[in-house]
């Protein structure tokens, strides 16, 4: 048996590459090679169960460490760690065609082949944006969104058939909606599962289709869903609502939706995770003398007591007044930022009462440098 090659070097991946990239690389490789795209090439084969192997080793972080620290030889004995392929030979081919539909669900979302996904008409996933102010984003909020989607064709109950007919299993593939191949390898023959090519995997036709639909069970239609956003979320995050995407063809599973949450910004606080940042303008005679000030919060108006002396931009805390942690219970903080807020016009009176105390203030400030504010 030819020497096995290093699992990194199959993939064509760094040793420190993340899932993502394995998995890319792997996906990559395994369509080039699959052996329904290659038949009769057991170069392309043995390509693709190699990688398969190679994949399955490196996906899992266990076995991943077991590869790192003995190579090969930490599945090669059979008393050995568990999770191995038994015995030298590695992983066999029916394993690994079982392992890649495992991975990517079939052929229909992987080879791009259209609204089959993983067979049986189902029904594409979907995704929305719900826009939220940050206030309700702050309490939580339920929202009605309208969808434009497939729906189940109400004339045929989403069957496709006309006049109650319905779809009868496929007599190709007796209404599995697979279809067994036999490709011959390096390693002999073997068999694989591929969709029916005369029910397109969906496993039942239609012999009476239905005029509304034109016998896909489905129409353009539209639906209200109700979300109900939990506390705390931010621009980004989503939701996924299993089951409430397009629905199936011919009563097939429907999709998801997946619902992404767009939080606006605020006209008075500064979102910072999950604190709150809000500026509150001070006369500078109140931070040399020390004032009481009104500061807004979602609570409601809050008194804080900045002391004299205060510098422009000094940040006070206030604990809790931000915004809920998701999936938890206690709330971040609001940041409070005095800003010393210097008036444009002032009166006769006014300068000349402040030019008695300009030369005596000056003389006090600190040389030009570093780190003067907080
Ligand atoms: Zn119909
Ligand atoms: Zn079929």
């Amino acid at each position: 048996m030819a020497q096995k090659r290093d699992y990194y070097v199959v993939l064509g991946i760094d040793r420190d590459a993340g899932e993502p990239e394995i998995k890319k690389a792997y996906r990559k490789l395994a369509i080039k090679h699959h052996p329904d795209r290659n038949p009769d090439d057991p170069t392309a084969a043995e390509k693709f169960r190699e990688a398969t192997e190679a994949y399955e080793v490196l996906k899992d972080q266990q076995k991943r460490a077991q590869y790192d620290q003995h190579g090969h030889a930490a599945f090669e004995q059979p008393g050995g760690p568990a999770g191995g392929f038994g015995g030298m030979g590695g992983m066999d081919m029916n394993d690994a065609l079982a392992s890649f539909l495992r991975n990517f669900g079939g052929f229909g979302d992987i080879f791009g082949g259209g609204g089959g996904g993983g067979g049986r008409g189902q029904g594409r996933d979907l995704q929305v944006k719900v826009a939220i102010t940050l206030r309700e984003a702050a309490e939580g909020v339920h929202k009605k969104v309208k969808l434009r989607k497939q729906v189940a064709c109400a004339s045929c109950g989403g069957s496709g058939g006309a006049h109650g007919s319905g779809a009868s299993d496929c007599p190709e593939c007796r209404g599995s909606g697979r279809r067994r191949q036999v490709v011959r390898t390096l390693l002999g023959q073997m068999v694989t599962e591929v969709a029916c090519n005369r029910c397109g995997g969906r496993g039942s036709l239609v012999t009476d289709p239905c005029g509304a639909c034109r016998g896909t069970g489905t129409v353009r239609g539209e639906e209200t869903v109700e979300v109900r956003i939990p506390a705390g979320v931010a621009r980004g995050n989503y939701m996924d609502l299993q089951g409430r995407g397009d629905a199936g063809e011919h009563g097939g599973r429907p999709g998801d939706l997946r619902v992404v949450f767009d939080v606006g910004e605020d006209e008075v606080f500064e979102r910072h995770g999950d604190d709150l940042l809000i500026d509150v303008p001070v006369s500078p005679i109140d931070l040399m003398l020390g004032v009481k000030v009104e500061v807004p919060t979602l609570d409601g108006r809050v008194a804080l007591k900045v002391p004299a002396g205060t510098q422009t931009h000094k940040v006070f805390r206030l604990r809790g007044k931000g915004l809920p942690r998701l999936q938890r219970s206690d709330r971040g903080d609001q940041l409070v930022r005095i800003l010393a807020w210097t008036p444009e016009k002032l009166s006769a009176d006014e300068k000349s009462r402040l030019e008695t105390l300009r030369a005596g203030l000056a003389a006090r400030v600190p040389a030009p440098g570093r780190g003067l504010v907080d």
